[in-house]
């Protein structure tokens, strides 16, 4: 049996990139570039006119007394206009560019109408309301690097250099497997020995939020079945998430057949509650994590484990969360604890994390009235109130 953190080490050491794949702008959003996005003109790409209004020469403007006469009205998206006569003014709008002859832009609030002439209402200075071409970012230089998670305001980027198809890092493809024979499927009743599998549906609606589609199995407890299914399914996929089989009962053939099949088993067994008989292996790039069958067992694994090593795949660190305990906690056993908490944010701003200790690894009703675990390290029997641990949320904390 291994320590938590030697086991998070292991299975970040053996992750790897999976590669490049092209995806539409619209499929953009949550991927991970794989290239850099250069500006492909300056930014903005002309002078740009920032208010509705008249376009003058700084030069000619006196006083309030000056009179602009109208000589062309300028719409966003028409060519540049000329001002003929520097005395002159041209009608502009937000969006437009900036008139030949001319160097300010006075909005229509500061200014007075007389049939075809303006009067300027306050005070002026030379440029003003211009965005000057190439003020923000010249042409040619890196607006996005590669390995950004791509946001909502990046898609805005990408879309402004013409960017209709962009490389990013390929995602895991995952299996999700469950395997018991007591497990019925969702829509059937459960004879009185029988439970309808659920891990299963929990773990691909996580992969949901985390942008991993993900395709579910299940596996009888039959040695032959399982090897046989192991097989075909490792073609098709990159990472296979298990759960069940893993313990020490007569029907735990999961780690032997993997073993069998050529995994290098990294480990098996963590000092940690709940999740204990969680195993981890790997063969070439097939990746599989074979979590207990618990329910609250498969979330720990899932979101101690999983979820950074995706992070790992994908070029990233694990954002991490720590939250100060707002009552002390007793844990006696020598191992780790991931303590089911409720965690909110006190009037200083720091997150307390009270902690709630459900029925067990198969209490499945108690997580979702928590919103995720403190990470309690294996040694200390007392937590005590005020010091401060990891927190794992179950989701999202923010949207
Ligand atoms: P196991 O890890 O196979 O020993 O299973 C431990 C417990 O978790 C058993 O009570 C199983 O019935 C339950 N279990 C296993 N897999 C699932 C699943 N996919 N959904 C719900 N419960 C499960
Ligand atoms: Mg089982």
């Amino acid at each position: 049996m291994i320590h938590v953190d030697e086991a998070l080490k292991l299975v970040l050491d053996s992750s790897s990139e999976l590669g490049i794949e092209v995806v539409n702008l619209s499929d953009a959003i949550g991927r991970f570039l794989a290239e850099d996005i250069y500006a492909d003109r300056p930014i903005p790409p002309f002078d740009r006119v920032t208010m509705d209004g008249i376009a003058i020469l700084h030069a000619s403007y006196k006083d309030r007394t000056t009179p602009f006469r109208i000589e062309a009205i300028g719409p966003a998206g028409s060519p540049q206009l000329t001002l003929m006569k520097p005395e002159n003014c041209i009608e502009i709008m937000t969006g437009a560019s900036l008139p030949k002859g001319t160097d300010t832009i006075i909005r229509y609030e500061d200014l007075e109408r007389v049939e075809d002439t303006f009067y300027i209402q306050s005070e002026i200075s030379q440029g003003q309301n211009v965005h000057h071409k190439g003020s923000d970012h010249e042409e040619g230089v890196i607006l996005l690097h590669r390995g950004l998670e791509i946001k909502a305001i990046d898609v805005n980027i990408l879309a402004s250099v013409g960017k209709t198809k962009i490389s990013v890092l390929k995602m895991p493809k995952v299996a999700v497997i469950s395997s018991g024979d007591e497990l019925v499927e969702v829509d059937q009743v459960p004879k009185d020995y029988q439970v309808r599998k659920s891990n299963v549906y929990m773990i691909s609606a996580r992969l949901r939020q985390l942008n991993l589609p993900s395709q579910t199995f299940h596996f009888k407890d039959d040695e032959e079945g399982i090897l046989n299914e192991v097989e075909r399914v490792l073609e098709e996929f990159d990472v296979l998430l298990m759960s069940g089989g893993v313990s020490k009962g007569k029907f735990d053939f999961i780690p032997a057949i993997l073993e069998k099949l050529g995994f290098e088993k990294l480990f098996h067994r963590v000092a940690q509650r709940p999740g204990k008989p969680f195993w981890f292996g790997k063969k070439g790039k097939k990746t599989v994590f074979a979590f207990p069958g618990n329910p609250v067992s498969t979330l720990a694994c899932f979101h101690k484990y999983f979820i950074p090593w995706l992070h790992k795949t994908l070029g990233k660190d694990q954002p991490q969360l720590n939250v100060v305990l707002s009552e002390d906690v007793s844990f006696k056993p020598n191992l780790t604890y991931f303590a089911q908490a409720m965690v909110a944010q006190g009037e200083d701003g720091r997150y307390f994390a009270k902690v709630r200790h459900g029925k067990g690894s198969g209490d499945i009703v108690s997580p979702s009235m928590m919103n995720g675990f403190v990470e309690l390290p294996q040694g200390p029997e007392l937590y005590k109130a005020g010091e401060m641990y990891r927190f794992m949320p179950f989701y999202p904390l923010f949207k």
